[in-house]
């Protein structure tokens, strides 16, 4: 089996969370494959960089991942994406090829609008983490 890792964050600015649209038609984190020999939080700013424009700081103490499987070219892939939570250091975002649109929404918005479950489960767990500290 093929084995994945990617990174995420949880972007948060005045208290809005920032979903992407994936041109495969669904709503998600920002989120990308870590590099051979990259920290998992490295590889989640990076990929926010690359994917928005956005430079992010990560909040410290928050940490969470998910698993799921899918199917590539036949074979099934096995997939572990880490999470955390960052703040933007800037505005305005700039999309890369790989996404459609973005929105800026509240929490339960982006609860209700990340396609998946296991992204759900994320923007729950982070919410959470905020309320609490
Ligand atoms: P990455 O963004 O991590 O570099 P990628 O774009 O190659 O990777 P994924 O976003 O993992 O790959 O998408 C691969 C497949 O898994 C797609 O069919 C996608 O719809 C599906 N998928 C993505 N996120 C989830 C999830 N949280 N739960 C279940 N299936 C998912």
């Amino acid at each position: 089996m093929i084995r994945e890792r990617s990174a995420g964050v949880v972007v948060v600015r005045n208290g809005k969370v920032l979903l992407l649209l994936y041109c495969a038609g669904h709503w998600d984190l920002p989120k990308g494959n870590i590099e051979r020999g990259e920290e998992p939080r490295a590889a989640a700013l990076r990929e926010l960089f690359e994917e928005t424009g956005l430079r992010g700081v990560i909040i410290e103490g928050f940490h969470t991942r998910i698993h799921y499987f899918y199917k590539k070219q036949g074979k099934l892939v096995s997939k572990d994406v880490d999470f955390y939570i960052a703040r933007p250091l800037n505005s305005k975002v700039k999309l890369s090829y790989e996404h459609k649109d973005f929105a800026w929404l509240d929490w339960d918005d982006a609860i209700e609008k990340a396609t998946y479950k296991s992204a759900k489960e994320v923007l729950i767990r982070a919410r959470k983490f905020l309320e609490k500290r």
